[in-house]
């Protein structure tokens, strides 16, 4: 029994250990879109045929209510905006297993007392 509660504070400590530093995360997704310009001549935009320019990259974040916000990201930016996105989508994997073996933490101590 004194076992499991071993193990669940050993698997604990190696998820907090993976946690990224929340002051770096971002929530959203990045989308990329070409444009066009609209200029007459552009071989680019040709009408039916251009791809256009771009890509650019746009970080796209729910607001709720079916709202969204889209935030057009430098080039430059680009690799430190995915980054903090990903370290967002860890941290919040990593805060579910945490809870889920607190969980089970609590159901071991609550068989134990
Ligand atoms: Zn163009």
């Amino acid at each position: 029994m004194k076992d499991i509660t071993i193990g669940l504070t050993a698997s604990r400590k190696q998820l907090v250990r993976r946690m990224p530093n929340p002051a770096t995360i971002l929530p959203g997704s990045l989308l990329s879109r070409m444009v066009h310009c609209n200029k007459p001549g552009c071989r680019h935009c040709e009408k039916g045929k251009g791809k256009g320019h771009g890509p650019i990259w746009i970080l796209s974040v729910s607001l709720g209510n079916r709202r969204v916000r889209q935030i057009p990201i430098p080039r430059e930016m680009k690799k430190e905006v995915g980054e903090s996105l990903l370290a967002f989508a860890q941290a919040q994997k990593l805060l579910k297993q945490i809870a889920g073996v607190n969980l089970e933490s609590l159901k071991e101590r609550k068989r134990r007392r």
